[in-house]
C-alpha cells in the first residue's frame, strides 16, 4: 500500500504562528468587544454614516484557504490542522463572500441614472402595447410565456422530515424570508427551495433566534454528510424596537454559531429591496442604499463573529447624483409592476445572482469523504507515536 503523503509544508505550517488561544476565531471576541462595536454600528447607522470602524481583522481565512486546497491536492492533514478548518470555517467563507461581492460590483458599468428608473414601474411607456398578461409590464426580449410564472414556492419542512428529498443536482438550499421565497420554473431544480414561511418565527420579539433555529431544523432533514451551501434571506423586523445593527448582530452571532456545527457553507443575504406602497423613484433609491449599507454592516459583523455574509446584486447601485452602476447582462425592464408584484426581470437577475454566487463558493467546499481521506496522517502519525512511546519506555 502506497504510503500517505506527508502534509504539506506551506500553507499549513502558518497555523503555528497563530497562538494557540488565537486558533479558535470566535473565542477571540469577548462580549465587551461585541457590545462596543454594536454601539458604534448605532451610532453611525442612526445618521447614515458608512464610514464604519472595520472589525478585527481575519486572521483566519488565510490559513483556512490554504488548508482547503492542501486538501484538494489529497495532502493528509494532520489532527489541528482538520480541527482549525471546522471552527473557523465561516471566517474563511466571510473573506470569500468579500472577494466575491467585490468581484460582482467590479462587473458594473457607470450607466446615467435615468436608466435605472425604469427599474420600478412608471416610466416604460414604450411597451405598453407589448404588454406580458402575467408580469403586467413590457419586456424587451420575447421568450418562453411560462418564464413568467412565478408561482414556485417552498417546499414544507414537517412534511419532509419522514420523506427525505434527493438532493442531488441542487446548487444550494435557499432559505428566504420574504423577497427570496417564490422563485420561477428554471430556478426549482436548480434551488432546493426550503423558506420560512411563518411569519411568528421570524418575529424578533418573541424569538431572537428564530432564523437560526428554523436553519438548523432544515439541516436536519438533509444527509449527515451534506455540504451543499445554505443562502439564508436576511429579514429586518421592523416592528421590533431593537436596532439594524442590534438585529443583525443577534442573526450573524446565532447563524454563526449553526456554521460551525454544519460542514458547508452557511451565508447570510441581504435581499434586494423591494418596492412598498407608495414609494417614489427617491424613495426606491434610498431603500437600495439602506440595503447596501445593511450588508457593510453584516459583513464587518460577520467577520468579527465567523459568518459569510453578502448581498443580491441585481439592482443597480447608487454612484453619485448622476450616475449609477448597472450590469450589462439586465435587460432595461421593471423589476416591479404597478401593483409592485415581482416581474420575470426580476427572477431572472435572482436566478443568476444566485446561481453565480454559488458557483464561486463551490470549489471551496471539501466534501466529508474527501476530508476523511485527509485524515490518514493522523492514524498513521498515531501508531508510531504509540510505537515511539513504548521503544522509549524501553520496553
Ligand atoms: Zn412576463
Amino acid at each position: 500500500m502506497a504510503e500517505p503523503a506527508p502534509p504539506l509544508g506551506n500553507p499549513l505550517l502558518g497555523i503555528d504562528r497563530l497562538e494557540q488561544k488565537e486558533q479558535v476565531g470566535h473565542r477571540t471576541v469577548t462580549k465587551e468587544m461585541i457590545h462596543n462595536y454594536v454601539q458604534h454600528l448605532e451610532e453611525k447607522y442612526a445618521v447614515f454614516d458608512t464610514n464604519l470602524e472595520s472589525a478585527p481583522p481575519n486572521k483566519w481565512a488565510k490559513y483556512g484557504k490554504g488548508i482547503i486546497k492542501a486538501m484538494q491536492s489529497e495532502c493528509t492533514l494532520k489532527e489541528d490542522e482538520h480541527r482549525f478548518l471546522v471552527t473557523n470555517m465561516g471566517y474563511i467563507f466571510n473573506e470569500i463572500m468579500i472577494d466575491y461581492m467585490s468581484e460582482a460590483r467590479s462587473r458594473l458599468s457607470i450607466v446615467p441614472k435615468r436608466l435605472s428608473e425604469e427599474e420600478i414601474f412608471g416610466i416604460q411607456a414604450t411597451f405598453i402595447d407589448q404588454e406580458c398578461p402575467k408580469c403586467k409590464v413590457g419586456h424587451v426580449q420575447k421568450l418562453l410565456p411560462t418564464e413568467c410564472e412565478a408561482s414556485y414556492g417552498p417546499y414544507d419542512v414537517s412534511r419532509l422530515k419522514n420523506n427525505p428529498l434527493d438532493i442531488k443536482g441542487y446548487a444550494a438550499m435557499v432559505v428566504g424570508t420574504d423577497a427570496m421565497l417564490l422563485f420561477y420554473g428554471r430556478a426549482v431544480p436548480m434551488f432546493l427551495n426550503l423558506g420560512i414561511t411563518n411569519q411568528d418565527q421570524l418575529s424578533f420579539d418573541k424569538n431572537r433566534t428564530g432564523i437560526a433555529d428554523a436553519v438548523r431544523e432544515r439541516i436536519a432533514i438533509l444527509p449527515k454528510s451534506c455540504t451543499m451551501p445554505i443562502l439564508v434571506e436576511f429579514r429586518y423586523d421592523y416592528l421590533s424596537t431593537e436596532s439594524l445593527p442590534t438585529q443583525m448582530h443577534l442573526v450573524v452571532s446565532s447563524l454563526a454559531q449553526v456554521q460551525r456545527e454544519y460542514d458547508g457553507p452557511i451565508i447570510l443575504l441581504i435581499p434586494p429591496y423591494r418596492v412598498q406602497e407608495g414609494d417614489g423613484w427617491n424613495d426606491y433609491a434610498k431603500g437600495k442604499r439602506y440595503h447596501e449599507y445593511w450588508e457593510k454592516i453584516g459583513t464587518q459583523l460577520g467577520q468579527m463573529l465567523g459568518l459569510a455574509v453578502g448581498s443580491v446584486l441585481m439592482q443597480s447601485e447608487y454612484r453619485d447624483e448622476n450616475t449609477v452602476y448597472n450590469h450589462t447582462s439586465w435587460s432595461v425592464e421593471p423589476l416591479f409592476n404597478e401593483k409592485k408584484q415581482c416581474t420575470r426581470e426580476y427572477h431572472r437577475r435572482m436566478f443568476c445572482m444566485l446561481l453565480n454566487l454559488s458557483m464561486y463558493i463551490h470549489p471551496w467546499i471539501v466534501p466529508v469523504s474527501d476530508r476523511q481521506k485527509c485524515q490518514k496522517y493522523k492514524s498513521q502519525s498515531d501508531l508510531l507515536g504509540r510505537l515511539a512511546d513504548i521503544y522509549s519506555a524501553g520496553f
